[in-house]
């Protein structure tokens, strides 16, 4: 398995295209500072946990990557929460657990395509994370730390 890397900030603006194309929404992270642990993890599916300061610690996947099918031209660091929220939390603190990897990034025919497999990612996300060796990291302090 994944040696579990942390990372955390306030919830940025990214290119507003998560939840309204893909009915996805990715609560983007800055990539400042971790530039180090990017270059040092390929880009592609990563799953984990995710603590958001007001509300509490949840399941997410997570892309890593320069998004091909939207063709970025700067990595992006883009946690989906697999919960669902009532409202945005822009600005709030978000901190990280990345703890397995699912997949390469990859380049897909159409948006339907792309859609259904984020959402496959997010299947296996859900069951590896009742795993006891990635669902002891739920209760790790850094996700309550902010
Ligand atoms: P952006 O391009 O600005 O990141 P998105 O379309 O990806 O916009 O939407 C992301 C925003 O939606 C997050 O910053 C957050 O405030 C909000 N949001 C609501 N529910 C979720 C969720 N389950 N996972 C991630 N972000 C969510
Ligand atoms: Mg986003």
């Amino acid at each position: 398995p994944l040696d579990p890397w942390y990372i955390g900030g306030p919830v940025i603006k990214g290119f507003g295209r998560g939840s309204k194309v893909l009915g996805i929404p990715t609560a983007n992270l800055s990539t400042k500072g971790y530039s180090d642990l990017l270059a040092e993890h390929p880009s592609g599916v990563y799953f984990g946990w995710a603590g958001l300061s007001s509300r509490g610690v949840f399941k997410m996947v997570m892309s890593i990557g320069w998004n091909p099918y939207f063709d970025n031209k700067e990595k992006t660091i883009e946690p989906w929460i697999l919960y669902k929220f009532d409202e945005d939390f822009y600005g709030e603190e978000l901190r990280l657990i990345i703890v397995g990897y699912i997949r390469p990034e990859a380049n897909f025919p159409s948006l339907e395509s792309l859609i259904a497999k984020i959402h496959e990612d997010g299947e296996i996300a859900e069951k590896a994370l009742e795993l006891p060796l990635y669902s002891s990291y739920k209760n790790d302090p850094y996700l309550r730390s902010s």
